[in-house]
């Protein structure tokens, strides 16, 4: 199955962070098929903090949804993420942006994201990855944009 995570950091050495879970995602149950370039972002929510890198990747896997998500929060518990203040700063956030077409509405997983359409952080680098990408909602990702600044680091 084909989905997107969402990865961000934006405490301490944000490339290692971002390295570090992508490495760590891959095993014979993750491949990751593309990366895109790491964005420099405005933070939400709580302005005064440092800026947040983020990155999109793809992966193909076996694993169902949740266990996907499991994974995903186990990687951000290993890389020492502290959660004090909500949307607060963070050594590494990993989300799932989508998975296959699949719509889940459950407490503990929605999918597709739910800020998905509205963070041009999401899909700026989504799109770099995806050009061609329908999401659930029929919409192309050409159509959206979100809102907030990112820049890439690299050109
Ligand atoms: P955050 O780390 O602030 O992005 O939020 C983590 C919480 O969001 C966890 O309790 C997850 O169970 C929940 N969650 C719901 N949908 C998703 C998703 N698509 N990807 C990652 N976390 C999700």
């Amino acid at each position: 199955m084909r989905a997107f995570l969402g990865l961000g950091s934006n405490l301490g050495d944000r490339a290692y962070y971002l390295e570090g879970a992508i490495s760590a995602l891959v095993s014979p149950k993750i491949e990751v098929v593309a990366l895109s370039r790491i964005y420099e972002t405005e933070p939400w929510g709580v302005m005064d903090q440092p800026l947040y890198w983020n990155q999109v990747i793809e992966v193909e896997t076996t694993l169902e949804p949740l266990d996907l998500l499991h994974v995903c929060q186990e990687i951000e518990h290993r890389l020492g993420r502290e959660r004090k203040v909500h949307w607060g700063p963070r050594t590494i956030d990993l989300d799932i942006l989508l998975y296959e077409n699949r719509v889940v509405k459950s407490e503990e997983l929605r999918l597709p994201h739910p800020y998905l359409e509205e963070r041009a952080f999401v899909i700026t680098p989504l799109r770099e990855i995806a050009p061609k990408l329908v999401l659930p909602s029929g919409k192309s990702i050409t159509e959206v944009s979100g809102e907030g600044k990112v820049h890439p680091l690299t050109p």
